[in-house]
């Protein structure tokens, strides 16, 4: 992933409606490092030129300060060692789910999606903090993807397009499991349904002859 394409991938989450204004930011795992949006960047002007390089200790170069949350991103990278490309949204039904301090039951088989039965909701934590990302690291380990409770989601992929693609799809579950809920008592998936759909899931979207 280039500056710009970090760049790129961060109007995308705003075209999506996945973070408004300067909630969110995306990063890239670059040599022992990574390379991540600035702090307060606002998605609908973000410029290559607003993208940071730093260590996973903090440590950064040239003029602009990391995203505030660069300690969850770099947390995740080293417990994740899929993790290639991170989005954190404050999208709306994911917020929503996690002011109730739960994440996803298996209600779905597009959980499968995300590695596991289920994603999983990190204990509240003030954001910026290092308890936070210790939170994050935990919640997501095994998955490519947590809530985060009052405050948001977080994913992972092996690329810019797979993250954005989960990120798109956990907001939409958020959503439906929230509508499913309102409607009355959600009947969820048995874990036998869910080991099935991961293992669909293991081939899933390739086209004959491709690699898997
Ligand atoms: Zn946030």
């Amino acid at each position: 992933m280039t500056d710009q394409d970090l760049a790129d991938l961060l109007r995308d989450l705003g075209r999506h409606r996945l973070t408004e204004a300067n909630a969110g930011n995306v990063s890239a795992r670059r040599g022992a490092g990574m390379a991540i949006s600035a702090t307060g960047i606002r998605t609908d002007t973000v410029t290559a030129a607003d993208i940071v390089t730093m260590d996973f200790a903090g440590k950064f170069a040239g003029g602009w300060l990391p995203s505030s949350e660069w300690a969850m991103h770099a947390a995740i990278y080293q417990v994740e060692p899929a993790a290639r490309v991170i989005v954190h949204t404050h999208s709306d039904a994911a917020v929503a789910l996690s002011c109730l301090d739960e994440g996803l039951p298996p209600f779905h088989y597009m959980l499968a999606e995300f590695g596991g039965h289920d994603v999983r909701c990190a204990p509240y934590a003030t954001f910026g903090t290092p308890q936070l990302a210790a939170h994050a690291a935990a919640a997501i380990e095994g998955r490519s993807a947590c809530l985060l409770a009052h405050h948001g989601m977080i994913c992972h992929g092996p690329d810019g397009r797979t993250a954005l693609t989960r990120a798109v799809k956990l907001e939409m579950l958020c959503r439906q499991y929230l509508l499913a809920r309102a409607a009355g008592p959600v009947r969820c998936l048995s874990e036998a349904d869910m080991e099935a759909a991961l293992a669909r899931y293991a081939t899933y979207g390739q086209q004959p002859g491709q690699p898997t």
